[in-house]
């Protein structure tokens, strides 16, 4: 990177040069994409909006630090539906990259509503489904082309897609690209993209990895930060329970039943314990389906749909559906085993109180997980609330009916909460440094 991008990215941290905007109609955009906003039920632009959309409708390279939940799709959507809107149809002039085939489907669906009042046409592809539809689609013309790498260089290779009439492109959550070896795919896509382009990059977290592919990519770029870059959404409250693995399946049907729990999704380290604990719950008699990536497609689009539309209360998933998984009305996301890393805490709990909702973080602390709880809270700048330890053990105690369940001692954490009852609270404002 050099000397003089980097200066200008780090001088526009927290400014990024725009003037704060307070609402939609402030920010230039065609009346049908303001009248699709209104459709879509949002009053004011969030904060990523406020601060890339100006940016980006001048034709600037934006640089955005920013999880899912912030609102950054149509941070990026609109700008791009109002400049294509009045141009000639051809092959595709705006190119999404991004992770995975959940995001992607994500993201032409925001593509398909915040521009339902245009005549743009957008398409989504990416791997795990059959290629023909995709082919044919494209063969139609799009302008709007959404995709995860690997069919995309199929794709391409089979001279169904040419990318010379891009005009902008965006590389949605670069770090989980990273982190899914995408990268030298990226950048064999970018070499049939135009140079002269508009480039919009978003990513959660910025290891120098990403700043090394943002320097590469981007061209005198500014960058904008939804708020501070590990910080989860307020309106989450977060606690922890302290649990011997062997209990685990024994609290969480005790919460779920205690918690009244609507839509929870919950979270286990590997595919085969999702798979387990989906089974068990099933036999339990919930009504539950399993996400990971050793699902077809199919059965991963129905598990979503099915959970979307509130025919499954529980969705057991493994971090696949830690990012960009978004669906409305998540009450509680249970961290039935922690993540391997801090970052991924963020964002599993990020799937609840979506869109300034409120939600409930759960997670499950058992004796190994010291280090990452440490971890943990160092990220997110708080110690997380420890709930008085249930026994589950006694003889005579019906947990799955919420009979009293015991307390007992537990390690350090308990007496330290006894000793201060007034523990901080999380949904604190105050208690986050801004
Ligand atoms: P994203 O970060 O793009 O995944 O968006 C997170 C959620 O916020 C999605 O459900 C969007 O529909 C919703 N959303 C996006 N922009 C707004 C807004 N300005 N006001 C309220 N909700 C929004």
């Amino acid at each position: 990177m050099s000397m003089s991008k980097e200066s200008v990215m780090s001088a526009s941290i927290g400014s990024n040069g725009s003037k704060a905007v307070g609402t939609f109609e402030n920010l230039s955009l065609d009346p049908s994409l303001l009248r699709a906003v209104w459709d879509s039920g949002y009053q004011t632009p969030t904060p990523i909006q406020a601060r890339a959309i100006p940016l980006a409708l001048e034709g600037r390279d934006v640089l955005g630090c920013a999880q899912t939940g912030t609102g950054k799709t149509a941070a990026f959507a609109l700008p791009i539906l109002n400049r294509l809107r009045t141009s000639p149809r051809g092959g595709p002039r705006a190119l999404i990259l991004t992770p995975t085939r959940e995001l992607a489907a994500q993201v032409a669906e925001s593509f398909h509503v915040y521009g339902r009042h245009l005549p743009l046409r957008s398409s989504v592809v990416y791997g795990g489904v059959g290629m023909e539809p995709q082919i044919r689609q494209l063969q139609r013309g799009v302008e709007i082309l959404v995709a995860t790498p690997g069919r995309l260089l199929d794709l391409m290779g089979r001279g169904h897609v040419k990318l010379s009439g891009v005009e902008v492109l965006v590389l949605d959550e670069a770090d989980r690209m990273l982190d899914m070896g995408f990268i030298p795919d990226v950048r064999r896509i970018l070499r049939s993209v135009p140079a002269r382009r508009q480039t919009l990059f978003f990513s959660a977290t910025m290891p120098p990895s990403i700043r090394t592919l943002a320097a590469e990519v981007l061209n005198d770029p500014v960058l904008v930060e939804a708020g501070p870059r590990a910080k989860p959404a307020e309106g989450i409250r977060q606690v922890i329970h302290c649990v011997e693995r062997s209990q685990k399946r024994v609290l969480l049907t005790h919460l779920l039943r205690e918690h009244r729990i609507e839509r929870a999704l919950v979270f286990t380290r590997t595919k085969h314990a999702a798979d387990r604990l989906a089974q068990h719950l099933l036999r339990e008699g919930w009504r539950v389906g399993a996400l990971h990536s050793n699902k077809s497609q199919s059965a991963r689009t129905r598990a979503l749909d099915a959970f979307s539309q509130g025919s499954i209360q529980i969705l057991v998933a493994t971090d696949i559906a830690s990012r960009g998984l978004d669906v409305a009305g998540i009450s509680h996301v249970i961290n039935y085993d922690l993540p391997g890393t801090a970052e991924d805490y963020i964002h599993r709990i990020g799937r609840t109180a979506r869109a300034s909702a409120t939600g409930d973080a759960i997670s499950f602390f058992e004796p190994g997980d010291r280090e990452i709880l440490r971890e943990i809270e160092n990220l997110i700048e708080m110690r997380l609330p420890l709930e008085p330890e249930l026994d589950f053990s006694a003889k005579g105690t019906d947990v799955r009916h919420g009979t009293r369940a015991t307390i007992t001692d537990a390690p350090d954490r308990n007496r330290r909460r006894r000793r201060r009852p007034q523990h901080r609270h999380l949904t604190s404002a105050r208690e986050v440094p801004a």
